[in-house]
């Protein structure tokens, strides 16, 4: 724990963490330590990581990169932070990430923009980027994200690392931050998928009794399939990954890829997911609908900011938001609340949610020709920083998360090769509803 806090303090200008608390992390090294003297050792005792802002922390301050949570000291623990440390886990400190979980570059984040530890004048993605950077960069062994849209596979991918998210209810949303509820999912990220595994063991598993969308599904042991064979295993190739907008460069690393598996004994089979396209406006109508409803909540009452001066109590709401929001978060509540408002809810957010209902029956079709679907995390590797200063370019380019999102499926990244500029790509791999350890043993076989 020692040796990766001092790794993580003296790399301030990476911009991954946003908070360290020493005693607090020295003391829990300190009862792994104890216990595994006494012969007593937990699974993951010692194991230095670190969480991603969204999930609230006694320890540590919570902001979910946002001026609106400066200061905000959470009462109790997420979930996924109390399992991991009830596991002997030890948390190394707070990682940065876009505001609220909004953004695909980590430059939302409204204390720093967080740089790719592979070439600082890239993106690390997002929004999850200050979890992959500390991940990439040996500031941790392996750390927490969440993906509500690609928020895990897409920096994952942009900074060679692994990330999975999990099928859509299998880890508890109780105290993580809520963008969109309906989406947010919580996963490990890690340099292997052997880490991985371990990792989301010890997070995963029923809270009924606090998130009312938890799965009534027992804890798997993620790690027991990592050594299966992949003879005859179909592997889905949906057509519309391998379109125009895929770059060269990635491409080339992903049939790269493709091929090492047919010589592990995989089968590759064409499908389609005829609505990868629409996944886009159906994601950016159902996300910042449920987030303008999420959001209400910090009104300077309850939460966080409060404006210095104010004349009555809606004057008081208005420039508390006005001051604690950042652009992006503003813009997305803008947009949830129009497509939710009565003249424009049939019109947009009914439809999106019915073709949201024919993105999944579109994978349920598929699954029906093979076993996992493969393709690229997202169409580019990192991109330069300001690179994406217009918020519809960032959108597009989730074009290849997007789906498994909105069917609630397990998705995850692996790298497999490097791109332009020396970059990173990685590899997507999706999976049936709760067949993560399928997954992440098809991860595990690549070498
Ligand atoms: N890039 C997507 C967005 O901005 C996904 C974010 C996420 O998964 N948290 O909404």
């Amino acid at each position: 724990a020692q040796h990766f806090l001092a790794r993580a303090q003296a790399r301030p200008e990476l911009g991954a963490y946003l908070a360290f608390n020493e005693a607090a992390t020295l003391a829990q090294a300190q009862a792994a330590d104890a216990r595994i003297a006494a012969g007593q050792a937990l699974p993951l005792d010692g194991l230095p990581i670190a969480h991603k802002d969204i999930f609230v922390t006694r320890d540590f301050p919570t902001t979910a990169a946002s001026k609106m949570l400066a200061g905000y000291q959470s009462p109790f623990d997420a979930t996924v932070v109390t399992r991991l440390a009830e596991a002997g886990a030890v948390t190394l400190g707070k990682l940065n990430c876009d505001e609220f979980a909004m953004g695909s570059g980590n430059e939302n984040s409204a204390y720093a923009p967080v740089h790719n530890p592979w070439d600082a004048s890239r993106v690390p993605g997002g929004s999850s980027g200050g979890s992959a950077a500390a991940v990439a960069a040996g500031l941790a062994l392996g750390v927490t994200g969440t993906d509500t849209g690609g928020s895990i596979r897409q920096p994952a991918a942009f900074c060679g690392i692994t990330g999975i998210k999990p099928t859509y209810g299998r880890a508890s949303r109780y105290g993580m931050i809520a963008f969109a509820s309906s989406l947010d999912q919580a996963g490990p990220m890690a340099h292997s998928a052997e880490d991985c595994a371990l990792l989301l063991s010890h997070m995963t598993g029923p809270d009924l009794d606090r998130d009312s969308t938890s799965l009534d599904v027992p804890a798997e042991d993620f790690s027991a399939r990592l050594n299966e064979r992949l003879d005859g295993l179909r592997i889905g190739l949906p057509k519309e990954f391998f379109g125009d907008g895929l770059a060269a460069d990635v491409r080339a690393a992903i049939d790269a890829a493709l091929k090492q598996y047919e010589q592990l004994g995989a089968q590759l089979v064409e499908i389609s997911l005829p609505r990868t396209e629409l996944s886009i406006p159906v994601y950016y109508i159902i996300a910042p609908a449920e987030a303008s409803s999420n959001l209400s909540r910090y009104d300077g009452v309850k939460f966080g900011h409060r404006a210095a001066q104010y004349d009555d109590l809606i004057d008081m709401y208005k420039k508390s938001r006005a001051q604690g929001f950042g652009d992006e978060v503003k813009r997305r509540i803008m947009i949830g609340t129009y497509v939710l408002s009565h003249g424009y809810y049939d019109a947009y957010y009914l439809q999106a949610q019915k073709i949201r209902r024919l993105i999944a029956d579109d994978f349920q079709a598929a699954f029906t020709q093979c076993d996992v679907i493969a393709g690229p995390v997202a169409p580019t590797v990192a991109w330069q920083a300001g690179a994406k200063a217009d918020p519809l370019a960032a959108y597009l380019a989730d074009i290849y998360t997007l789906p498994a999102s909105l069917a609630g499926l397990p998705g995850m990244s692996l790298p497999v090769g490097f791109g332009d500029g020396g970059m990173p790509v990685g590899l997507q791999l999706i999976g049936n509803h709760l067949q993560e350890a399928k997954l992440l043993n098809v991860a595990h076989q690549y070498q």
